[in-house]
């Protein structure tokens, strides 16, 4: 077995011909090999979507919210609509030949194809995950950076996609290398009239006298299903959640902060532009040992 397992679906859309009438409906594939066409608007335009879904003990988590997301994600970008049973079943296919790791994640990529194809391109691979624990126990340092948009931009101009998870990572990878200019992990978008919205990767989550409370996500951010498993979590725990505009003075406020997403899940932080924020561990601890231990 190698450590990358790839698989190409045949079909990743019921709303448009497979790529091969007489094909299954998705095969494996030498991860390093070459697979996609140099003119696949995925790779040319960035004009696609994805998802990255943490894999533990060979099982996809959070799969159903990850599928729907990408849904979402796909037609907000006009695309066919995904076949979900497809994805569902090449998504299993892909963990169940990874080799035993305890932590994975499998990345399902979805793009318009080769211009004038008319035939969407989809392939899925796991692999798995790199050492999530420093962030996990040790926290992370992060920066605030201006997006340069309104709050409400989803609602103003949905046309540059806000809360869709296309492929155009370009923005998110540049700001991650300013805040490590910056001396910091990560960065922290803030709306241009002063909102926090999410990380590069990940979603904001505090801790406000014992409530969780995240960033709304109707502000051109990602609704993360991590946020929304942890969210879960808490309500299992007694604890109230909220989804709230968060401006910059109630980040200040908070008594305590998390980066969540899939892979690294809950990291701490435990500065923010600088200033040293008190870190709340054993919450980490639990809400960690939940995220990972998800049967779905
Ligand atoms: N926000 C952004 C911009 C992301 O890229 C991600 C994940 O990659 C998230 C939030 C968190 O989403 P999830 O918890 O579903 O991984």
């Amino acid at each position: 077995m190698t450590e990358t397992v790839l698989a190409i679906l045949n079909q990743p859309s019921r709303d448009a011909a497979p790529h091969d009438p007489d094909a299954d409906a998705f095969w494996f594939a030498a991860p390093l090999e070459e697979h996609v066409q140099v003119q696949d608007l995925g790779v040319i335009r960035g004009d696609g979507v994805f998802e990255t879904i943490t894999v533990v003990h060979g099982r996809p988590q959070a799969l159903e919210p990850h599928l729907a997301r990408f849904e979402r994600s796909a037609r907000m970008l006009d695309l066919p609509v995904p076949d979900a049973g497809a994805w569902r079943r090449t998504i299993e296919a892909v963990c169940a030949e990874l080799d035993p790791v305890r932590e994975g994640f499998v990345k399902t990529v979805y793009t318009r194809g080769v211009e004038g194809s008319d035939r969407p391109t989809g392939w899925a691979y796991a692999a798995p995950s790199g050492d999530q624990t420093p962030a996990r126990t040790e926290g992370i340092s992060v920066v605030t950076l201006d997006r340069g948009y309104r709050h409400d931009v989803e609602r103003t101009s949905p046309w540059l996609l806000q809360g869709a998870k296309t492929l155009s990572y370009a923005v998110n990878m540049a700001a991650l290398r300013e805040a490590g200019r910056r001396g910091a992990d990560d960065a922290l978008f803030v709306s241009t009239d002063g909102y926090v919205l999410e990380g590069t990767r990940a979603n904001l989550v505090m801790s406000v006298g014992g409530r969780l409370v995240t960033p709304r996500t109707d502000i051109g951010i990602l609704a993360g299903t991590t946020q929304a498993d942890v969210f879960r979590f808490a309500e299992d725990a007694g604890m109230d959640t909220s989804y709230e505009l968060v401006t910059l003075a109630d980040l200040d406020a908070a008594d305590a902060l998390w980066l969540v997403s899939s892979v690294r899940q809950a990291a701490p932080l435990r500065s923010v532009n600088g200033v040293t924020r008190a870190m709340d561990l054993p919450l980490t601890e639990r809400i960690n040992e939940f995220l990972l231990s998800r049967e779905a």
